[in-house]
């Protein structure tokens, strides 16, 4: 039934050897332990599997009792959730004890330990998520998952409109997951519950939205997944603001290999810097990611009402002034608009300093050369220092020695 799925990849799950040693240890003795969710589903793919989640019969004291016993470190990482890691020879693995739901608010729900894999498997979101392999190397799919992954379908467990109201963040999931990992379009009972139930995402926090929305942005299908937000009316309150698809269209295509979510991010929702700002607000953002979609809003402005092209002169000067990874990010938004104009030669100068090839010019004076001269510490260093950077910055970025030396002498001689 399952040809497309990879067996043999879920089967080879059990042959890593800390895993292995893992599932050993934590078996037996009236206790089972096995290997669940993202793993299990990445496996059967054939997509790589990077982290290792573990559900148990065991409560915390128990797995810390063990896993000390066979000489594992454990790190009470989640314990009032129920989970731990445990290293394995430096690897380390989410172990988390078996949960059952006995109250739900529409945010996180209030759990109870239990012993019941199936229980713990009904609770998960989607279908897809709610695999378990044993140590044995038996496949449980209590919510006919595996029929889900095979079909590349993302599929609520139970009732859509009933599991949305027990956390609306699943909302958010149902679209990260469908982007990431289904063909065709989104489950149509799956899509028609989020919708209907879609004003229950004001009582999220931010963070949680943020963290999903930012997973969706970087996901395999994340243009088609948002047009279908858009179409149902989430994107203008993901964002409260506009979107920019052929911008986004275009930095996907650009950095498939590699994409960074920040990016993604200003690319769609970043026209002017008060957006950024409202960003910051809206989905909380750290000081870095704002400082990151502040930046492309200049240099994005800048750009726009410049009229002569780019060329591979003004590249080396925009690398120095606002970084590599502005100014790709920036031009692989813009790319194909008309203006700026970009010259091929312009892309070219851009992968020579990406790849470091090329290194990027570092601004060849310090204030200590201004004071060694004679100019008094003070207010009249730092303006100076800004002036010679502008003279440097027009002159193209000089950075050989003689160079240096005869901007100094020039500014000395404004003094
Ligand atoms: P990824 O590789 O994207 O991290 P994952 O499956 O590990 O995929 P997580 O978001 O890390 O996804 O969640 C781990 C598992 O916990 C999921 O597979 C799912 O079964 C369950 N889960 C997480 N969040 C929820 C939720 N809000 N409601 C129900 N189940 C959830
Ligand atoms: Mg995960």
């Amino acid at each position: 039934m399952s040809q497309n799925l990879d067996h043999k990849a879920l089967l080879s799950l059990l042959e890593r050897p800390q895993l292995r040693r893992l599932l050993e240890v934590f078996n037996g003795h009236g206790e089972e332990t096995r290997i669940v969710g993202g793993a299990v589903r990445n496996a059967l793919l054939g997509r790589p599997v990077t982290e290792v989640d573990c559900n148990t019969t065991m409560l915390p004291e128990a797995m810390v009792k063990r896993a000390s016993a066979a000489g594992f470190k454990s790190v009470p990482t989640g314990i009032e959730h129920g989970t731990i890691t445990v290293i394995v020879d430096g690897e380390p693995f989410e172990v988390t004890a078996l949960r059952v739901d006995v109250e739900t608010n529409g945010r996180q729900a209030v759990v109870h330990f239990g012993r019941d894999f199936v229980l713990d498997a009904k609770r998960r979101d989607f279908t897809i998520n709610a695999l378990s392999l044993g140590l044995d190397g038996q496949l449980y799919d209590y919510t006919d998952g595996a029929a889900d992954l095979q079909a590349r379908r993302v599929r609520f467990i139970g009732n859509a409109h009933a599991r949305i109201r027990e956390d609306y963040l699943r909302i958010m999931r149902f679209f990260r997951f469908h982007a990431e990992y289904a063909e065709g379009a989104p489950d149509a009972a799956g899509l028609a519950a989020s919708g209907a139930e879609r004003h229950g995402l004001a009582i999220l926090s931010k963070e949680r939205i943020r963290h999903e929305l930012l997973r969706l942005l970087v996901a395999r299908r994340a243009e088609e997944t948002l047009q279908v937000l858009a179409g149902h009316g989430f994107l203008t309150w993901l964002l409260a603001g506009a979107a920019e698809f052929g911008r986004f269209g275009r930095m996907a295509a650009s950095d498939r290999d590699r994409p960074v979510p920040i990016w993604r991010l200003a690319a769609l929702a970043v026209m002017v810097e008060q957006d950024a700002d409202r960003m910051r607000a809206h989905l909380r953002l750290s000081n870095d990611e704002h400082k990151k979609l502040a930046a492309y809003a200049r240099l994005l402005a800048g750009l726009k009402t410049r009229v002569l092209p780019l060329d591979a002169i003004a590249i080396r000067r925009l690398v120095t002034e606002h970084g590599v990874e502005t100014l790709s990010a920036v031009l692989a938004a813009v790319g194909g608009e008309p203006s700026p104009v970009v010259d091929r030669r312009a892309f070219e100068a851009l992968e020579r300093y990406r790849s470091g090839r090329d290194p990027v010019p570092v601004f060849p004076l310090r204030g200590a050369d201004l004071v060694a001269r004679g100019i008094p510490k003070g207010p009249r260093i730092g303006e100076l220092l800004a002036k010679a950077y502008q003279a440097w910055l027009a002159e193209g970025c000089r950075t050989d020695e003689a160079s240096a030396k005869d901007l100094l002498e020039r500014m000395l001689a404004q003094v």
